[in-house]
């Protein structure tokens, strides 16, 4: 597989079940959870977990791994608390990332919770600041995300990622995700081929394609700009196999990790369909 392709795998056990899963369903990029993503304190990797991800990973054909942080984290929470509590997890996320050798941690920005969105903004840079600061010389980059801008959520135009980004001082760690179902929910039209072409110059003129290097493959349960975050199958949503034609055909993506973020099983085997249905769609 040419593609830098595949999904979101489980960890059952040690972080090195997933590469096992992945290796043995062909995938090439793949995103895991390096700890409980619905907790705030999670137990350190062990040496011999680090090291069996490591050798298992070496031997694998996977090219691209992605970290995806805890969803309880909030770089612009407005509760001192848990803005304490987010940036000491995220910090220990990056360290799981720098322990495993992860590229890249992804991330959604914050929920400003009503203090605005330019407030939000700041904060969030300086979040990354701080963090950034306490995990001097790592080579993991933060990966901020393109939401569908359900509630308070920052991070669905385009501008949002830019205006952070402007405000990290470390601008090297910093690299960005699409995921197509949140950007199709926050009103850009990457169905229709005419409209794809503009969502990428435009992403390209504003961010910039070359700090693009994941997007998440989801298909859309909601309505263009319909700002709902709810992923459907590829070619089961309101993308549809249309949308996801151009991304496959498009010579500027080639390098970016493709990874799917759909509805499954434990199993996983809705994964296999779907890269085969995205895999078909190349002409
Ligand atoms: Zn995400
Ligand atoms: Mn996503
Ligand atoms: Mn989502």
């Amino acid at each position: 597989m040419d593609q830098l392709l595949g999904a979101h795998v489980f960890v059952e056990g040690g972080v090195d079940s997933a590469i096992s899963k992945a290796d043995e369903f062909g995938f090439t990029a793949i995103q895991i959870f390096t700890r409980n993503n619905n907790r705030w304190v999670s137990k350190a990797l062990s040496e011999k977990e680090i090291s069996s991800f490591k050798e298992k990973r070496k031997s694998s054909q996977i090219k691209v791994i992605v970290s995806h942080d805890s969803y309880l984290i909030n770089l612009c929470a407005q509760n001192p608390e848990i803005l304490e509590k987010s940036r000491k997890a995220f910090i220990d996320e990056l360290e799981r990332c720098e322990q495993l050798e992860i590229p890249y941690l992804n991330f959604h920005p914050g929920a400003h919770g009503g203090q605005g969105e330019d407030e939000g903004i700041k904060m969030i840079a300086e979040s990354l600041n701080l963090a950034h600061e306490q995990t001097k010389n790592f080579k993991v980059k933060s990966m901020l995300e393109a939401t569908a801008g359900q509630g308070t959520a920052i991070g669905y135009t385009f501008e949002h990622l830019k205006k952070i980004i402007d405000l990290v001082e470390e601008k090297d760690r910093m690299c960005v995700c699409i995921d197509t179902a949140h950007i199709f929910a926050a009103g850009y039209n990457i169905k229709d081929p005419k409209t794809y072409d503009a969502v990428i110059k435009d992403f390209d003129s504003i961010v910039g394609l070359e700090l693009l290097k994941c997007i998440h493959m989801n298909d859309s349960k909601k309505e263009l700009g319909s700002k709902v975050d709810r992923h459907d199958h590829i070619g089961k949503g309101f993308i549809g196999l249309e949308g996801f034609t151009n991304i496959m055909n498009d010579k500027r993506l080639d390098g970016v990790a493709k990874i799917l973020e759909t509805p499954k099983g434990k199993e996983q085997l809705e994964d296999l369909e779907n890269v085969k249905t995205l895999l078909g769609l190349i002409k």
